[in-house]
């Protein structure tokens, strides 16, 4: 009892000092506050007599007089300024950092539509023709597969790649224009150069096949441009002959950069579900996540391949059966010959013949007619490891080009009639690339399941690929 009466005593005392405490910072803060405002009052008051005498001197110049008469009053400022001895010296200027230039993008109605050249299953291609300056060009409205999210990322990589690129072998993306209803994304289009031809349709029109000095020229252009992107950092994973553009004057130009992506050193893991199955290399077919440039140095063979016969090289209906084509035409791979092949996801469920044919033997007998280092560079390009292929730059080095009949120059290539030109492609049964963020194929995911739940031989193309 006692102890809280003195207690309570205690903290009245307490109180009292703290209040009287208190009531002095008050005070003290009032003083300074006072203090404070006396010293902005003195400096607006310098301001403003600094302001009248500037605006006194300034008056009396009769330019400034009328400037000063159309220019609206200022407001007065109320901080002060900070207290800059005034001199002489030319104001100071701000820093000024240039932002980017943002240029809104040209409509499609500045485009007169001529004709379509493609509507394929997911695109859209028209030849059109500048109103501004009479060029013609290509049209290519952006795909629309989920889209739901916004522009399809194959759109975003075709714009964001073609942008980055310039170089004779590789289409020239010129501008994006939009339609009139902003809000939807199929009305996005990339303006593109025109090129007369696709190899595609073009080798389904020729009666022969084109000449070797031609495919000579054909391939070097290719690879000069592959070579570009690799260089740059640049996947194309779609190339295969309907995405190589040629025009009246022997060009050739890679086009549709959808599947197109920057990749960096070590590979990033990336999806399987790329480049058109007929043109696919074998360790994205057995499921390899990290993979790099030799993938488009597989389809350089397949096309080159192509461009012999006039027919695609390897034709597969699905993805086991595509495998066991490469398998017969460019044998089976062993653990020497390409090591660690059978840790990759899909090769963990693949039986193999125990005596495999000779990589090499069964691609020769099938192009008779190339020289040896033809058909040397051939069997290099279809090396089942990847690790084997050449990169474009030795491809561009490799003595097949420099023996004769030596590369046709590019004046003296043939013309052909442009379907391109009048009426529209319509293509033989070509697939196309997997779609992205689609329901996958089956049978690319499912891989390994069909191949362990299967006991007898797979048949493909009279070669059988035992699967467990
Ligand atoms: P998609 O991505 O829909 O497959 P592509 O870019 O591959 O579209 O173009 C489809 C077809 O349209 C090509 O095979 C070619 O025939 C034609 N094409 C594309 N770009 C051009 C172009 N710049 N000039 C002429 N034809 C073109």
């Amino acid at each position: 009892m006692a102890t809280k009466m003195k207690s309570r005593w205690a903290d009245d005392e307490e109180d009292a000092e703290l209040e009287a405490q208190r009531k002095r910072e008050k005070e003290e803060k009032k003083r300074a506050k006072a203090e404070k405002q006396r010293k902005l009052d003195e400096q607006a008051a310098q301001l403003r007599l600094q302001e009248e005498q500037a605006a006194a001197a300034a008056a009396e110049s009769p330019s400034n007089q009328r400037e000063l008469s159309s220019r609206p009053s200022k407001r007065r400022r109320l901080s002060p300024e900070p207290t800059v001895p005034q001199t002489d010296l030319p104001p100071a200027k701000l820093l000024r950092f240039p932002g980017a230039e943002w240029k809104r993008c040209r409509s499609v109605e500045d485009y007169e539509k001529l004709n379509d050249i493609e509507e394929g299953a997911y695109g859209w291609v028209s030849r059109a023709k500048d109103m501004t300056t009479g060029k013609v060009v290509a049209l290519k409205r952006l795909k629309m597969e989920n889209a739901q999210d916004g522009i399809p990322v194959t759109g975003i990589r075709e714009i964001q790649t073609l942008m980055d690129c310039e170089h004779p072998n590789i289409v020239t993306l010129q501008e994006v224009v939009v339609g009139e209803d902003m809000s939807k994304i199929e009305n996005i289009f990339l303006v593109l150069d025109f090129l007369e031809h696709d190899l595609k349709t073009l080798l389904e029109d020729m009666s022969e096949p084109f000449l070797n000095s031609e495919i000579k020229t054909l391939l070097l252009q290719l690879t000069s441009g592959v070579n570009y992107l690799h260089n740059n950092w640049i996947l194309h994973r779609d190339l295969k002959t309907s995405n190589l553009l040629l025009n009246n004057r022997g060009q050739l130009k890679i086009a549709d950069f959808g599947m197109a992506r920057y990749f960096g050193d070590p590979a990033p893991k990336m999806t399987q579900l790329v480049v058109t199955l007929w043109y696919r290399s074998p360790e994205l077919l057995l499921g390899a996540e990290k993979y790099g440039t030799a993938v488009d140095m597989w389809s350089i063979g397949c096309i080159f391949g192509e461009l012999l016969t006039k027919e695609p090289l390897l034709q597969g209906k699905n993805e086991v059966d595509e495998l066991s084509k490469i398998f017969e035409l460019c044998g089976i791979p062993t653990e020497d010959a390409w090591p660690g092949f059978k840790r990759l996801p899909n090769a963990r469920s693949l039986k193999l013949p125990k005596n495999p044919a000779t990589h090499g033997s069964v691609l020769r007998a099938r192009f008779p007619f190339l020289t040896s280092a033809g058909s040397s560079l051939l069997t290099s390009l279809l090396a089942l490891n990847p690790a084997k292929r050449p990169s474009a730059k030795e491809m561009l080095d490799h003595p097949f080009f420099a023996e004769d009949p030596k590369p046709k120059s590019t004046a003296m290539f043939p013309t052909f009639p442009s379907k391109a030109g009048q009426e529209k492609r319509r293509r033989r049964g070509t697939p196309n690339a997997p779609v992205r963020g689609a329901a996958p194929d089956i049978n690319a995911v499912d891989f390994s399941g069909i191949f362990a739940g299967r006991e007898d031989e797979e048949k493909g193309g009279g070669f059988s690929l035992k699967l467990i």
